[in-house]
């Protein structure tokens, strides 16, 4: 989950890291009055969770009051990058002496946290990177060490930044630890014409694993004022699949993807297994379904629902391999589903493993027009395959 700028910022501030005085408001009138707070002459920047908004138009100086109203009327509802502008932020501006570009990530590939950073930062910053690459360094960072003196002063002398962002680099790494951020980056850290260190932007994405730990963030079931301004905005974040949206609101653990088969089974490993012998089949999986050991007919009527909806769905392949959720538990979990969701399209089940029979048993009674058993992973996924091409 991507946090808005005026929420880093305020991770930023709590840590010890200077930022600019600011406001934020919904509405240009309320611009006005905060700009006067403020001191008058103000920056507008439209909050959206999307970078190079300076290049967009959506950060603007404004002289006086009465401008910083205009400027925010302008900013606010417009479209960056698919974002709409709900709400700006009103600073208070910084005399810039020098603009840094300075981040701590996740490198996956590596296995570690990556130190990024460049003492020419700025809205050019992407440029810089591409063309001269030699001008941003890019240092590991232990996470059991963290970022120390020694580590901080050895960032700072590689990208040759000033002495004094030593005690930034390191405050920006508590956030990133307390928080359970991925990514905390400030592009730019500045140095201000009386010497100051200030992070005048902020950008920082927190592990969703960890969002119980930070519920001020909301972002879950949406929002207190229902704008939907959190990271799992159902429906209004256009980053977010439909699907997958409708998914989660449900707790199912669902990934859209391209094709016409949809797929649900027990187990991630499974389910991988599954999406694997579909194309195999010469079909492509529609979406990834865990139900885990979900042989409720609730979940099971749940996850038939979001793969049914997807209109891309020419037919769907129940994979289950009976563990301690037995397959009659979840045979009788598919003949419950079946009376509170209408099978638009053919079913083909695949039961094995504890109690295969019964299952098997109680779905031949059932006897359903749509719904068809096999015997075998390979076979099932052929059936649905060749369904999915008929279909
Ligand atoms: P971004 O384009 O989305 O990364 O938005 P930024 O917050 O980084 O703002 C874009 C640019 O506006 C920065 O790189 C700065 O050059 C400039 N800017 C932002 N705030 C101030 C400020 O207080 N004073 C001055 N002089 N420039 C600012
Ligand atoms: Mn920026």
């Amino acid at each position: 989950m991507d946090l808005f700028e005026h929420q880093a910022r305020e991770l930023f501030a709590e840590h010890g890291i200077a930022v600019p005085d600011v406001e934020v408001v919904r509405r240009p009138a309320d611009a006005r009055g905060a700009a006067e707070r403020l001191g008058g002459r103000v920056v507008v920047k439209a909050q959206v969770r999307t970078g190079g908004r300076g290049k967009a138009g959506g950060v603007k100086l404004a002289a006086d009051p009465v401008a910083a109203e205009l400027t925010a009327r302008q900013i606010l509802g417009m479209d960056i990058k698919g974002h709409r502008v709900r709400e700006v932020m009103l600073a208070r501006p910084v005399d810039i002496e020098a603009e840094f570009y300075v981040s701590y990530v996740l490198d996956r590939a590596a296995g570690t946290f990556l130190a990024i950073a460049s003492a020419e930062g700025g809205m050019e910053i992407e440029e810089v990177a591409a063309t001269r690459p030699e001008a941003v360094a890019r240092i590991p960072v232990d996470p059991a060490e963290g970022v120390t003196e020694a580590k901080a002063a050895e960032i700072a002398a590689a990208a040759g930044l000033p002495p004094a962002v030593v005690p930034v680099l390191r405050a920006l790494w508590r956030v990133l630890v307390r928080e359970d951020a991925l990514l905390v980056e400030v592009n730019p850290l500045v140095r201000t014409t009386n010497g100051l260190i200030v992070a005048l932007d902020g950008k920082v994405t927190l592990d969703d694993n960890a969002r119980f730990r930070h519920e001020r963030w909301g972002g879950g079931e949406g929002e207190a004022d229902g704008e939907g301004q959190g990271g799992g905005d159902v429906g209004l974040d256009p980053d977010v699949d439909p699907l997958e949206a409708a998914a989660a609101a449900k707790g199912l653990n669902y990934v859209k993807l391209d094709g016409e088969v949809g797929v649900i089974g027990n187990g991630a490993g499974l389910v991988m297994s599954t999406l694997d012998v579909v194309a195999g089949c010469g079909a492509r999986p529609a979406n990834f379904l865990d139900i885990g050991g979900g042989a409720s007919a609730q979940v099971m009527a749940d996850g038939l629902g979001v793969i049914l909806s997807d209109p891309a769905v020419r037919s769907v392949f129940v994979n289950v391999f009976g563990g301690i959720t037995a397959c009659d538990a979840v045979a009788d979990g598919i003949v419950r589903a079946l009376e509170s969701v209408t099978l638009t399209r053919p079913l083909v089940v695949r039961l094995d493993g504890n109690n295969a029979a019964r299952g098997r048993a109680i779905l031949a009674e059932r006897a359903h027009p749509l719904v068809e058993q096999a015997d075998t992973m390979d076979g099932a996924a052929r059936q649905a395959a060749a369904l999915a091409h008929a279909g």
